[in-house]
């Protein structure tokens, strides 16, 4: 068996080089296609026989992006098109954009003018998801997006091999479960560590990123957990990315022992159940899903879905990180402030922009909020 710092540095050295490892597909004749949060149908354009490829922005100063967006806008999706606009997808087949907030439907119609090189996807989802008519819309969303893929690249669908598709990534979910599961009680992951294993899952193959995975897991299962003295937190936003950012968690013995975070495990918590055909999976897996900013919930359950998770894994306290102008997150910070508060569970807010340079205010925060709890 591997030993687990070579497995990490491997997790590491993969979240660490997307553009080559785009490079290396597209030199060995694959088909790629760009997937944007939040929730792009990876399933679909993987049955396809095309190679679903996330981006979630990168850390960079924004220039050409500007003439496209306000610059009140969340930076996730103006490095998004910064580095569609500067060429580092260039060669892949399309990118598929979701509409689930409004940054999201500019970035598709900015994403036309700015990078006309590439296709832009959209991929439409209802408001009202858990609903027949709400997965019959969700399903014709699918069903545009097949058309446009089918069109682009010259590749067919089939239900049965969307089918095959789906066990796969029914298997990374479990997967990546079971690694946030045991990470978060084992002092040696750190949370750059963690991220490192969340953020390689985007720029690979899903069967061999879950290959991967399960040698970490049983990995951690062959070494002794070791009494820890971190502050066990739950993190909570949109992403947690930011190399900066993970140190000061570790300068901090802050150790994350689940997440709510929309790039980690929003994205593995449910699974497509069975159903007539594939694409009615698909889409009831869509409808199932829930306790995230941008699926419409009008009783607002991710707030007591956090502090439900804060109990459960006996965490002492839950950061926040809030993603500069992101309206979704901004307006369930309220909500879930005040579970916490009713909980007597300790929150910290910090706020983070794929554009910042300078992290020393979140470090005090964070400092602070570990030395009051320690
Ligand atoms: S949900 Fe928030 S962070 Fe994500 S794209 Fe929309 S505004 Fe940006």
């Amino acid at each position: 068996m591997a030993a687990l710092q070579d497995i990490l540095q491997e997790f590491h050295r993969i979240a660490a080089s997307p553009q080559e490892l785009l490079k290396s597909y597209l030199g060995q004749g694959k088909k790629v296609v760009v997937c944007s949060p939040v929730y792009s149908p990876e399933e679909i354009i993987h049955s396809m026989g095309l190679l679903p490829f996330g981006t979630w922005g990168a850390d960079m100063e924004i220039r050409e992006a500007k003439a496209y967006f306000p610059a009140f806008i969340c930076s996730i999706m103006q490095s998004i098109l910064e580095l569609g606009i500067k060429g580092a997808f260039q060669g892949v087949s399309a990118i598929v954009v979701p509409s689930l907030c409004d940054s999201l439907k500019c970035l598709g119609q900015n994403w036309k003018y700015a990078v006309p090189g590439i296709e832009f996807i959209p991929m439409t989802y209802p408001q009202n998801r858990n609903t027949d008519y709400g997965k019959e819309f969700t399903k014709a969303g699918y069903q545009r997006v097949i058309k446009d893929l089918e069109r682009i690249t010259g590749e067919t669908f089939e239900d049965g091999k969307l089918h095959k598709s789906i066990e796969i990534y029914n298997a990374h979910n479990q997967a990546m479960r079971e690694f946030s599961e045991y990470a978060g009680n084992y002092g040696a992951i750190t949370a750059a560590d963690r991220n490192a294993v969340f953020k390689s899952a985007y720029f690979m193959e899903k069967s061999e990123h879950t290959a991967l995975v399960n040698q970490l897991v049983d990995a951690l299962k062959a070494t002794e957990p070791g009494k820890t003295k971190k502050l066990r937190v739950v993190t909570s936003g949109i992403l947690a990315d930011a190399k900066e950012l993970l140190a000061i968690l570790e300068d901090n013995s802050i150790q994350i022992v689940a997440d709510d975070m929309a790039q980690e495990s929003r994205q593995y918590r449910v699974d497509c159940p069975p159903a007539g055909t594939a694409l009615d999976s698909l889409a009831g897996k869509f409808a199932a899903m829930g306790n995230c900013s941008v699926l419409y919930d009008v009783n607002k359950g991710r707030a007591s879905y956090i502090t439900e998770l804060v109990q459960e894994k006996r965490a002492e306290g839950v950061i926040y990180v809030l993603t500069k102008f992101c309206d979704p997150e901004e307006f369930d910070y309220v909500i879930v402030k005040k579970a916490c508060e009713e909980k007597n569970i300790p929150l910290l807010q910090i706020e983070v922009d794929r554009q910042m340079v300078n992290y020393e205010q979140v470090r005090t925060a964070v400092q602070t909020f570990s030395e009051m709890l320690g």
